[in-house]
């Protein structure tokens, strides 16, 4: 049986969540003590954390942002700039660009910043994506690393030390409270948070004649050169009440891009829309711990008070955990040929990763799935 939490719909099979004796989940309760936060204590502690880092000679840049392209990283640099920092932009490219994503990265650069972009070999990447999917579920597991691992590297190379992350994850969405407490990103947190699944990079060299040349994007900088440049990293969202929302609407008021079209698998317009992976990335949450994206931004919401409980159950009945027939309108085996992948090939990999105690069996033990390839949760009506 699945338990869901009594305010939002995370359930307790999402990894390092936890629940207090009323059933509460600690995304939930680390929402609930936002008030208690002392915002404006955080804001001087942040101007003088930015203060340290300035060039003082206009030589070098002020901060390293990693940006996406999406609403948050939107967000992130029109942050810095109004606090009148200098930064160097840079994207890792995630593993399948959508034509609005590459739009909203031209609309950064048109924000007025400086910017690199770091485009793995597709090659190679497209191998990582395979591997992703068959040894751990995972096809966004090389993009997943490079974005963190590029922006380090290049402030290293660049030898600007202090790196704007955005939303420190564990935070809104649940996890250790030594996690949620932090205000930095390392080698450590990425490690354990940073979704790699257990599969390292170095295990990789020798697999399907990868060598380590081929994966210099998903190394993490030596120890050595990190301490050189005293690359340190922050999360934005513990200086500023994070809402993805209003990052959203900010966004757009600066020339971001929504869909015209509810994210298939997810139930708005204004996320996860730049990479056509990510729909097979969230129906793999789907399979093994039986939620999906719609549940995720359904309970930011139900926290924040925008939507009741039962209506945002009903919007994740509607629209989580579908089968990922399209992605952002691409069809799913476009979006297999790319790394070389049959739908039969993928079904199969499905199959294997899907927690089957979580879904409804035929008398004969398998998977019950309907016409679209459809699977349905047991204990649904238990939320
Ligand atoms: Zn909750």
């Amino acid at each position: 049986m699945i338990l869901y939490c009594k305010r939002c719909l995370l359930p307790d099979t999402k990894p390092d969540l936890r629940f207090d004796d009323h059933g509460v989940c600690n995304a939930c309760t680390n929402f609930e003590n936002r008030p208690s936060i002392n915002w404006t204590e955080r804001r001087q502690q942040l101007d003088r954390i930015l203060e340290r880092y300035r060039s003082k000679d206009g030589h070098s840049w002020d901060c390293i942002i990693p940006v996406s392209g999406g609403k948050d990283s939107t967000y992130q640099v029109a942050k810095m700039l109004e606090l009148g920092m200098n930064p160097l932009c840079v994207t890792a490219t995630t593993c399948d660009l959508s034509e609005v994503g590459r739009r909203n990265i031209e609309n950064i650069k048109k924000m007025g910043v400086d910017y690199i972009e770091i485009s793995p070999n597709p090659l190679v990447r497209a191998k990582l994506n395979r591997i992703g999917l068959a040894q751990v579920g995972d096809i966004s597991w090389p993009e997943h690393v490079g974005i963190f691992t590029i922006p380090v590297t290049a402030a290293v190379n660049h030898n600007v030390p202090l790196i704007i992350w955005g939303e420190n994850s564990q935070h809104e969405y649940g996890g250790p409270a030594a996690a949620v407490e932090s205000n930095t990103l390392d080698r450590r947190w990425l490690e354990e948070f940073g979704g790699l699944l257990g599969l390292r990079v170095t295990d990789l060299v020798g697999v399907e004649g990868l060598e380590r040349k081929n994966l210099i994007p998903y190394f993490y900088p030596p120890v050595e050169k990190l301490k050189q440049v005293a690359v340190t990293g922050l999360f934005l969202g513990y200086f500023f009440p994070w809402d993805g929302y209003s990052n959203a609407l900010l966004s757009q008021g600066l020339g971001f891009e929504t869909l015209t079209h509810t994210v298939e698998g997810s139930m708005v317009n204004y996320e996860n829309i730049d990479n056509h992976q990510t729909g097979i990335h969230d129906y793999f949450k789907f399979l093994k711990f039986g939620f999906g994206r719609a549940t995720d931004i359904a309970s930011t919401h139900i926290r924040r008070g925008r939507l009741t409980r039962e209506q945002g159950l009903a919007l994740v009945r509607r629209h989580d955990g579908k089968f990922p027939n399209t992605y952002l309108g691409k069809p799913l085996v476009a979006i297999l040929e790319k790394i070389d992948m049959d739908r039969e090939e993928f079904v199969r990999i499905c199959d294997r990763f899907t927690n089957a105690k979580l879904f409804e069996k035929d008398a004969r033990g398998q998977l019950l799935k309907d016409r679209h390839g459809n699977l349905t949760k047991i204990n649904d009506d238990n939320l």
